[in-house]
């Protein structure tokens, strides 16, 4: 639910299988993210306010809109709702102020939960305020760029960071990987201990494998307890349970005497709930059927009136058995059996070849094609009493069986928290099995807002690629190497690839997993971003060029110097001047007023020149060999810029035919020797937005104050007053930077045009 308010837009969310409750306050240009990383199938607005709906707002909002009556979204009705949810007299201790308007939002989220499930709210057990701060920040273009939970062409887990990290042996663990991918934590302390614990399992493969062992055992217990509280649970659901909780001491007791700070802790969580287990292992059959009614849900020796009723229908049984028996010797009609139907109860069947022997106290009841039905009053008897027991067992089973699923539903709590500690081991025992499997290091995570990877790797692209073949790269951005990489290179050369990388490594990182790298240095994030070039989106189909732009608009009105930013191809969709300048003009706000760490790839190698003035700016390429009529991609990342585009090269493989090759060629030489882009310094840079004061327009402007980490630039930082002309940029500048591999650039000693 999301309820406007005057400086801060309050909104709440539930999980409802897991009984996940947050709320929290947003500021307006934040709220699209917050609504994006929520991800809701359905949001609900107070009536009015869904009428006028800014249209900026409807845009970050899921397609399901409950508009729900004003009241609902009054705190005189929202805070009583909320006290009585939770049975306390204050939301202080949830770590909420009473007039928190995400309060209102919570209590709406209730109010329409009680109206529309009409069954117990019992697994909502407390309202957590969540604390965006926590996390690094994902906005919704970047997720699906990055293809984090689903690829960008078949929009399918296969292919996603999510399906190629996941080794979890849990569906709740792999909803905790889920959520720690899109929600990769952003403050330390949280991050070294889950890479304390992942390191520890690592280290250890024979507590590692045992965990996992014991996991594959254990059932949803998220799901089930949800189930449970819901009142929809099954007897089977219920064995589930039992048989989860049967597997816990054997894992409590791994789990103990661990170094690890966050394994202790969770040892210390993890509650065996014995008592619900005996209360269930007591109560329930060992394989229990779906339904109540369908009997023997409850185990002999727990009820002894049932135990009784069962006892009669038994005898009955067994009384009809002997009664058939009886019947067969007296009438002498060996074929005589009695049968049951739910109609007529039990009858007497005689095939049509022995009605002459009928014995006369035989009352008929129904006549088929080739026998008769008789019942007698003797058998009337007996089935009453027979029905009744079973009528009487199974009502009482039903009973019982509720009675026992209610006694576990007002412990949900202790469940849930207990398979909060499951998916966690599950989660971080996988992130362990993953780094041992594909030799994944430790990164080091540091405050300074920096990032060196050594021989990183695609984390996806490397599982995918026949193994040896993918070619690892570095990065290192740091204020003194550089902080802002523009990487030029032709198409299909690797570009792309490498900046994704970069940003993957880190959201990895942030997660608390361990990188495929050689080593890493990174430096906490507050946000990654990341906007891809318009034919690298096929699916979408949108009016790119608008797209792009929009994009990047929020790259630069919202990254802080703590941010990394990903920009792959800029100004692609327009005219090559337009894109140009474009580019050429973001790069310098980039490198400027965000300082942000940036990896820019472009096939605009004329943008290498803002080598000359940008001095953290580095030129890289992707090492291309010119073969004798071919072009090799080495995939290798090295310093310099590129100096050809090698698009009428790859024209010639893809098959274009020659004349049409050579007229471009001509062309091309024409157009190189006659445009010129600017050398000359650039003016003045405009007013930094950042010093921008007063109001601003929702979702639109820079995020303002609750960034804590944006340094707003001095002037003199934005232009030094005489900056001293660079050289051009070479591999040679930077020596220490790439070493050996400087040699595998071909092009880097050829003069631009
Ligand atoms: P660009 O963005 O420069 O057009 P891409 O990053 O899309 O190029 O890469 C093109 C192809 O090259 C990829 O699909 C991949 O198969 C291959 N490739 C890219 N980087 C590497 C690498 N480091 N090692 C091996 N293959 C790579
Ligand atoms: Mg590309």
């Amino acid at each position: 639910a999301v309820t406007p308010g005057n400086k801060r837009f309050g909104l709440a969310w539930v999980e409802l299988s897991t009984g996940d409750f947050y709320a929290m306050d947003v500021v307006p240009e934040r709220l699209a993210d917050e609504l994006a990383r929520v991800g809701a199938a359905e949001c609900l607005l107070p009536e009015s306010y869904l009428q006028q709906l800014p249209e900026e707002l409807r845009r970050c909002l899921p397609r399901t809109l409950s508009g729900r009556p004003d009241w609902n979204f009054d705190p005189n009705t929202t805070k009583p709702t909320l006290l009585q949810q939770f049975r306390v007299l204050t939301l202080n201790g949830f770590g909420f102020d009473d007039d928190q308007p995400c309060l209102i939002a919570a209590g709406a989220v209730v109010l329409y939960l009680q109206e529309t499930l009409k069954s117990s709210l019992g697994h909502l057990k407390r309202l957590q305020p969540f604390r965006s701060d926590a996390v690094l920040t994902l906005d919704e273009v970047t997720r699906r760029s990055l293809e984090l939970t689903r690829t960008l062409r078949e929009n399918a887990r296969e292919g996603s960071l999510l399906s190629l990290l996941d080794r979890t042996v849990t569906p709740m663990g792999a909803r905790f990987l889920h959520d720690a991918i899109l929600t990769p934590l952003a403050q330390r302390p949280a991050i070294e201990a889950r890479l304390d614990a992942v390191e520890e399992l690592l280290q250890d493969l024979a507590l590692r494998d045992d965990l996992r062992q014991i996991l594959t055992g254990v059932f949803d217990l998220q799901r089930l307890t949800a189930r449970i509280s819901t009142g929809r649970a099954t007897p089977r659901d219920l064995a589930s349970v039992a048989r989860t909780l049967r597997s816990l001491p054997k894992l409590k007791a791994r789990l103990s005497a661990r170094r690890s700070a966050l394994l202790q802790q969770l040892e210390q969580q993890l509650d065996l709930c014995a008592d619900l287990r005996e209360a269930l292992d007591a109560a329930l059959e060992d394989d229990p059927p779906l339904q109540p009614k369908e009997g023997g849900v409850i185990r002999p020796g727990y009820d002894p009136q049932l135990d009784e009723y069962r006892a009669l229908m038994r005898d009955g049984k067994n009384w009809i058995a002997s009664y058939q028996a009886k019947e067969i010797t007296r009438t002498n009609i060996p074929s005589l059996k009695v049968g049951f139907n739910s109609v007529f109860g039990y009858y007497i069947e005689i095939t049509n070849v022995h009605t002459a022997k009928v014995p006369p106290d035989y009352i008929r009841k129904q006549t088929l094609k080739n026998a008769e039905r008789y019942i007698t009053p003797e058998l009337k008897e007996y089935e009453e009493k027979i029905l009744t027991a079973e009528q009487n067992a199974s009502k009482l089973e039903v009973e019982l069986f509720t009675r026992l699923r209610d006694g576990i539903a007002a412990q949900t709590h202790r469940l849930q928290r207990t398979a909060e500690v499951l998916a966690q081991i599950d989660f971080l025992a996988a992130l362990a099995e993953l780094a041992a499997s594909r030799q994944y290091v430790r990164p080091q995570l540091v405050d300074a807002p920096i990032l060196e990877i050594r021989e990183g790797r695609h984390p996806v692209l490397e599982q995918l690629l026949p193994p040896g073949t993918f070619v690892p790269n570095d990065v290192i951005l740091t204020p003194e190497v550089g902080q802002l990489w523009l990487i030029t290179g032709p198409n299909m050369s690797g570009k792309s690839t490498f900046i994704r990388q970069v940003a993957l490594l880190t959201l990895m990182a942030h997660m608390g997993s361990f990188v495929p790298a050689r080593q890493a240095k990174v430096g906490i994030t507050d946000r990654i971003f990341t906007r891809v070039g318009a034919s690298d989106e096929l699916n979408r189909g949108q009016s790119t060029f608008m797209l792009e732009m929009t994009e990047a608009a929020n790259i630069l009105n919202n990254a802080t110097p703590r941010s990394l930013v990903i920009l792959d191809e800029i100004g692609r969709g327009t005219s090559t001047y337009d894109g140009v300048s474009l580019a050429w003009a973001i790069t310098e706000h980039l490198h400027d007023i965000i300082q942000a760490r940036t990896l820019f790839a472009t096939h605009y190698h004329e943008l290498a020149q803002l080598a000359e003035t940008l001095p953290r700016l580095r030129n890289c390429n992707v090492a291309v060999k010119e073969l004798a009529d071919d072009v090799l991609f080495l995939h290798k990342i090295t310093p310099g810029s590129a100096t050809k585009s090698y698009g009428i090269h790859v024209a010639r493989l893809a098959g274009v035919p020659t004349a049409v090759l050579q007229r471009a060629q001509t062309i091309l030489h024409v157009l190189e020797s006659r445009h010129q882009l600017p050398t000359q310094p650039r003016p003045e840079p405009p007013i930094s937005p950042l010093s921008i004061e007063g109001p601003l327009p929702v979702m639109a402007g820079p995020a303002s104050a609750p960034i804590p980490h944006r340094k707003r630039p001095t002037p003199e930082l934005i232009e030094p007053p005489e900056r001293p002309r660079r050289k051009k940029e070479r591999g040679s500048d930077s020596p220490g930077l790439f070493g050996a591999i400087d040699e595998m650039t071909p092009n880097r000693d050829n003069s631009p045009h």
